[in-house]
């Protein structure tokens, strides 16, 4: 193992229990089981910047944000914004800057 290893908060799909770790690939994986789910949300896409330079938060809440099926996710990562078209395509959740959901930019409205 090497370079980031980040824990997020999710139970495994498989074995049940919680603390799936995320690579400095983007790929997560169940410690317990050793499933990964890489090929499952296409993480394979997603570029190391999106951890590297913000720490730990930004790749793995938009995930969180994604399976959670919340309407936003709000970041303020130049990385991660610049493939925003990408991302929302891949993560099935629109990106916005703080700035965009003060100015309530059309698209994430709440329900
Ligand atoms: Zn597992």
């Amino acid at each position: 193992m090497s370079g980031f290893e980040g824990m997020i908060g999710w139970s495994c799909d498989f074995c049940k229990k919680s603390g799936l770790l995320v690579s400095a690939a983007g790929i997560i994986y169940c410690p317990n089981c050793h499933k990964s789910y890489g090929e499952q949300i296409e993480l394979g896409l997603v570029k190391p910047e999106y951890i590297d330079h913000y720490g730990i938060d930004s790749l793995p809440s938009l995930i969180i944000a994604s399976r959670t099926k919340a309407d936003c996710f709000v970041t303020s990562n130049q990385a991660m914004l610049k493939d925003r078209d990408m991302l929302e395509r891949i993560f099935k959740i629109k990106i916005r800057t703080p700035d965009e959901l003060l100015n309530e930019k059309p698209g994430c409205e709440k329900d």
